[in-house]
């Protein structure tokens, strides 16, 4: 028997391994809403992340050789800094994510996107691939329990390390509340989890993935107050020590980035930090504004309802 046990282990492991990377891509694909059909060059290196240092050297990109998605792009990301995208719909948010993750290569002379001055066409896409970790905007959980859901951040990882982490996401102390805890089974034939539960889960086990790199896609949906809490303080513990590139849909929560990048037509136009960026009373200041008055009208109207 015990001599069984060591092939059935490897087996479970590449198993769970093949299993995690077409969760994975799954997940990705609906952040990305691509298929993949890049190739490594012959014995690419892998990538050898130091810093998690992202660059975006004077990037153009088309989908259809006609319409510029992004022009002229360039920007970095330095050793655990936090770099947020806002714009307009179709502004080019989530084709930046979509090119770090090289679900396409640039072609020669349309610039260049390195990671710890390493060119990502240069590496191994899996290697690439390993060292970021992303939040989208729905996360998709496995029909199966709260643990195998968080651990499949980390093959073997021990029930300390799975609770560890959910603490860390906010999700802890709810998950204790479940009838068999963290032996609880979510999804259709288990408990149903919100949005915003599923989210958490989904940031425990990518803190237990422990990336250096982070995508990250905001939810447009509003949640409620706590919850909204819950998960900025999740992605907060997060984004801590790790270079990080998200897409914000709602202002406010962004006013910690180290710098907020502008876009519009596929072109950086404003950039800064959040005060930066409103003492220049631009795109992003109207942006604010209207954000502002829009939540007032909603105050405003829920008020009434509430009156009536
Ligand atoms: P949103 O906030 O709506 O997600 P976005 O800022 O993320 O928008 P992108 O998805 O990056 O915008 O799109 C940038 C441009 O590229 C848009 O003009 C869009 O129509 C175009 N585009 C995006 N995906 C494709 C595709 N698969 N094929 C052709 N054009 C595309």
């Amino acid at each position: 028997l015990a001599q069984l046990y060591g092939p059935l282990n490897s087996l479970g492991y590449i198993y769970r391994s093949i299993n995690q990377s077409l969760v994975d891509t799954e997940r990705l694909l609906q952040l990305l809403h691509e298929p993949t059909d890049i190739n490594d060059k012959p014995n690419a290196p892998d990538l050898i992340v130091t810093d998690g240092e992202i660059e975006f050297e004077n990037v153009n990109f088309t989908y259809d050789g006609r319409q510029a998605a992004l022009k002229g792009v360039s920007f970095k990301v330095p050793k655990g800094g936090s770099v947020a995208l806002v714009g307009e719909s179709g502004a080019g948010k989530s084709t930046i994510l979509r090119l770090l993750y090289r679900f396409y290569d640039l072609k020669e002379g349309d610039g260049r996107i390195l990671v710890d001055g390493q060119d990502i066409r240069d590496v191994k896409q899996a290697s690439l691939r390993k060292a970021i970790g992303v939040v989208p905007q729905d996360s998709v959980l496995f029909n199966a329990s709260v643990a195998y859901n968080i651990g499949y951040g980390k093959f073997g990882a021990t029930q300390e390390e799975l609770e560890e982490a959910a603490k860390a996401a906010q999700m802890h102390d709810r998950i204790l509340t479940f009838p068999e805890g963290y032996e609880t089974k979510v999804g259709e034939r288990g408990i149903r989890l919100s949005g915003g539960e599923k989210q958490r889960v989904a940031i425990a086990r990518t803190l237990l993935k422990n990336p250096p790199i982070l995508l990250l896609d905001e939810a447009t949906s509003a949640l409620d107050t706590s919850t909204e809490r819950d998960i900025q303080k999740a992605l907060q513990n997060l984004v801590q020590g790790r270079s990080s590139l998200s897409i914000a849909h709602r202002l406010s929560t962004i006013a910690s980035a180290d710098l907020i990048l502008v876009l519009k037509d596929g072109q950086i136009v404003e950039q800064g930090t959040h005060k930066q960026l409103l003492e220049q009373n631009g795109i992003f200041a109207t942006m604010w504004a209207d954000q502002i008055t829009a939540a007032e009208e909603h105050i405003d109207v829920s008020n009434k309802e509430a009156v009536v």
